[in-house]
């Protein structure tokens, strides 16, 4: 409830001002405790996960919670080499003295969550902020009611509750949460919210995260194995009903790849989820109704060449491909989050950088290409937050790639060593002994010869 936000955050403050969060040992309890907690309560997490999207079991555990037990893996094992103190050199003139950095968490930091990967896009950041040694509040989105339901039980029976809290509600609890003071916000969602959570960190002078989303294209070049290629694209789309940030928004098809590679789409579709995806397990639901008719409209923008069909009782649009798709498009105008993947003509390489540098910094650019030449251009001709050859949306899956996206993809980053130092400040130390002042050579009065030195 609204009204519970002032004390929580005061008690959070004031653990975080009794050192009680700092030591080592302390997070990596926290961190046992929550992996502890994944796996106990697997079921109720994809129960929930199932509830709130039609989420399968196995894309549960592979996007969402075995995905978390990794990243508190790979902390738990790498945690003490990122915290220890990085010592670097000292100029001359301050010799003999050391320095080092040191890193410091921030305090009390708020976590805002969205409904696509709702236990991932909570914990994740959670794991950052505890490995940090903050006390921190989730946020989880009320769109994705029965996993905010199951976190809000879960975490305060696993954690530690004077340092963890978890506030559910929507947008008069997020507001709420906004007006208190915090040492970090991170955010996960849409540009229109980042911007009402970057003016209220204003007030305060609070650094925030923002993980947005954007239309990540995906350039397929001539000559690339096509089957391949339709593969992969279609399980970094359809995954999650294509709900997923970094899923291949939509694709641009260089010279004459188009024809064939909505072909291959058309039979890697068949492949995965059979004549009929409505009955099979392995694919999503839409969140709600207003997304569901958003989507429904969107089919409007190109010649349907694959799927197209919708049932508003089941929440079900299936995974379609739209050829002949116009850039002025609506289609083309918003990010589709969810399973329509607009093809794109166009004539050449150069063409392809043009479109995607006249558009918004999309959080992803993939590209299918066998040509060093064509990666080399992309990655120095073209700017997002993260790039991938040949597979969509893995790179997140690897713990040492920092995520996040670029102007209005987001700002900062995380994930494993990243996500150290979005959570913590890193602290420049000088010492110098006081047994030889050497700095004499520096004070006043600068006579002649200290002139010279
Ligand atoms: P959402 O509607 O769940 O909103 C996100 C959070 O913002 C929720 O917790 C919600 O309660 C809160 N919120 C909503 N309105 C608010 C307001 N007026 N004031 C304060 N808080 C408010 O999720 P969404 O925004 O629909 O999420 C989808 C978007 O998020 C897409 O654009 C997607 O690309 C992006 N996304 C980005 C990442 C990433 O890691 N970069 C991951 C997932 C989703």
């Amino acid at each position: 409830m609204a009204t519970d936000i002032p004390p929580t955050v005061a008690r959070l403050r004031a653990t975080f001002a009794s050192g009680h969060t700092k030591p080592a040992g302390w997070r990596r309890a926290q961190l046992r405790r929550m992996r502890r907690m994944l796996v106990e309560e697997r079921p109720a997490l994809e129960r929930a996960l199932k509830q709130d999207l039609g989420k399968s079991p196995v894309e549960a555990h592979t996007t969402e919670i075995g995905f978390v037990i990794n990243e508190i893996d790979h902390t738990l094992r790498h945690l003490s080499s990122w915290l220890r103190p990085k010592r670097v050199g000292v100029p001359m003139a301050l010799a003999p003295a050391k320095a080092r950095t040191v890193r410091e968490p921030l305090g009390t930091v708020l976590v805002i969550a969205p409904w696509n990967y709702p236990v991932n896009l909570s914990l994740a950041p959670l794991v950052g902020a505890i490995a940090a040694g903050n006390t921190a509040v989730l946020k989880p989105s009320e769109l994705s009611p029965a996993t905010s339901g199951v976190l809000a039980e879960l975490l305060p029976r696993y954690l530690d509750n004077e340092a963890v809290a978890v506030v559910e509600g929507g947008i008069p609890e997020s507001t709420a949460l906004l007006e208190e003071r915090f040492d970090h916000i991170f955010y996960t969602g849409n540009s229109a919210v980042a911007r009402i959570v970057m003016s209220a960190a204003v007030k305060h002078l609070t650094p925030v995260t923002l993980e947005l989303g954007g239309k990540s294209p995906a350039v397929v070049e001539p000559g690339v194995d096509l089957a391949t290629t339709a593969r992969r694209l279609a399980w970094g789309k359809y995954t999650n009903a294509g709900q997923t940030c970094v899923a291949p928004d939509y694709v641009l098809a260089v010279g004459d790849t188009a024809d064939e590679l909505q072909r291959e789409l058309g039979a890697a579709i068949t492949e995965m989820f059979g004549d009929q995806p409505q009955k099979s397990p392995d694919f999503g639901r839409i969140v709600n109704e207003r997304h569901f008719e958003r989507l429904s409209a969107l089919m409007e923008s190109g010649t349907v060449a694959v799927g197209g069909q919708t049932d508003r009782e089941d929440l079900y649009i299936a995974p379609t491909v739209l050829g002949d798709v116009e850039a002025d498009t609506p289609v083309m105008a918003e990010e589709i989050f969810g399973p329509i993947l607009p093809v794109i003509r166009v004539p050449d390489l150069d063409a392809a950088i043009r479109f995607v540098n006249e558009r918004d910094k999309p959080l992803a650019l993939y590209a299918f290409t066998d040509s060093a030449e064509t990666k080399r251009r992309l990655t120095t001709e073209t700017s997002s937050g993260g790039m991938a050859f040949g597979l969509p949306i893995a790179h997140l899956a690897v713990p040492d790639l920092p995520f996040g996206g670029v102007g209005e993809s987001g700002m900062g980053d995380y994930h494993s060593r990243a996500s150290i130092d979005t959570f913590s400040n890193v602290k420049s130390v000088l010492d110098k002994s006081l047994a030889m002042d050497t700095m004499r050579v520096a004070y006043a009065p600068i006579n002649e010869l200290k002139e010279k030195l």
